[in-house]
């Protein structure tokens, strides 16, 4: 009698520290996990309401190319972001999101390496280009040409609206490949389209740019990333 009373004891007392042991375990998992879930959280609500505050609106799918200027009714609006560079208000929280997941989640570090330009400095670099060219021999009108397919005329860059970024750290090939190939997958999830693909740069007129993302709004980047248009093809789609 008394041996099972022991045996009935050594069991309850297993029993209890079994369960104590399920119990540690249960909320360290719910700990880490609703931690981790927490933080995630956290992270993309960054500044959200910054943006709901602005009574400001922008056409996100403005068509600025080699034949369409920016608007003289675009809302410029700019706002820091690291690294002394300026971007448009409307698309901050969204590429504070981006740099902030990209890191955090992939280990991938996002650089801007060109942001907003003003018109005056989009003119020096445009000129620039053209009097390199024509230091080599070529006519005025020859080299603008030829810089037109690397730079934007003055009043005719996505730069100049603040809506696009380069992303790159000068002279790291392997960081830069890296970020790109983040950018590509990932960039359309926050409202970003790489702006001048391989394969379309006989429709974009600018030459293969694996660096310069322009800022379009979540949806329309996702129906760009999906349907693999340029946003020349896009407009030219809706205008049917
Ligand atoms: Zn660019």
């Amino acid at each position: 009698m008394a041996q099972k009373r022991k045996l009935k004891k050594g069991i309850k007392k297993t029993l209890i520290f079994f369960r104590l042991i399920l119990l540690v375990l249960f909320l360290s998992g719910f700990f880490y996990y609703g931690l981790d879930k927490y933080k995630k959280h956290s992270i993309s609500n960054i500044n959200r309401d910054v943006v709901k505050k602005l009574d400001y609106k922008v056409d996100l799918s403005m068509l600025v190319n080699y034949e369409h200027k920016i608007p003289k009714d675009y809302d410029l609006r700019l706002r820091n972001v690291e690294g002394n560079k300026e971007v448009a208000t409307i698309l901050y929280n969204d590429l504070n999101r981006m740099i902030t997941l990209a890191k955090y989640e992939d280990g991938v570090e996002l650089k801007i390496n060109s942001a907003y330009r003003p018109n005056n400095i989009q003119k020096d670099i445009f000129d620039s280009y053209v009097k390199d060219y024509q230091k080599q021999g070529y006519s005025y009108s020859a080299a603008v040409q030829m810089t037109k397919i690397s730079v934007a005329e003055p009043g005719y860059s996505e730069h100049e609206t603040g809506l696009a970024i380069d992303f790159s750290e000068s002279g790291n090939t392997v960081k830069n490949t890296k970020m790109w190939n983040w950018l590509a997958k990932n960039a359309y999830k926050y409202g970003f389209i790489k702006r001048y693909p391989n394969d379309k740069t006989n429709i974009t007129k600018v030459k293969y740019e694996p660096w310069h993302y322009r800022y379009v709004g979540i949806e329309l980047a996702k129906e760009i990333y999906d349907s693999n248009l340029t946003l020349e093809e896009y407009h030219e789609q809706n205008k049917k």
